[in-house]
């Protein structure tokens, strides 16, 4: 079944986005917070059907991640300036850098999925 048949990138997205499988919806699709299932538990689809399928991940984790960390800081800049406490910033930001990467390994994983899911329709 094609991503355009199962109802598309939207729908693949936002069940990526909710830990949810792309093609049917159901089921958790991690383990633990660090480990995927391989495939769901619901349909059977292969959730990591390729060797280094997992690159894709990271860079989902690094956008989540960039993203997270300009819009920090762009409000805490934004709440201080003029004076912009820098020692503070780096206090917030550093551990802010180390920690979102971590929170969003699971969903970066799912996403992923079903981006792969949604552009190769894999059935
Ligand atoms: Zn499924």
């Amino acid at each position: 079944m094609s991503a355009a048949a199962g109802g598309g990138w939207t729908r693949a997205l936002a069940r990526g986005v909710r830990g949810r499988c792309p093609r049917c919806g159901a089921g958790r699709l991690t383990e633990r917070w660090f480990r995927l299932r391989a495939t769901c538990p619901r349909c059977g689809l292969a959730l990591a059907p390729e060797e280094g399928s997992w690159t894709g991940a990271v860079v989902v984790n690094f956008a989540l991640t960039g993203a997270v960390f300009v819009v920090t800081l762009v409000v805490l800049v934004a709440l201080t300036a003029p004076q912009v406490p820098v020692g503070t910033l780096l206090a917030i930001l550093v551990p802010v850098s180390a920690l979102a990467p971590l929170a969003f390994l699971p969903v970066s994983r799912t996403i992923w999925v079903a981006l792969e899911f949604a552009a190769l329709g894999r059935s």
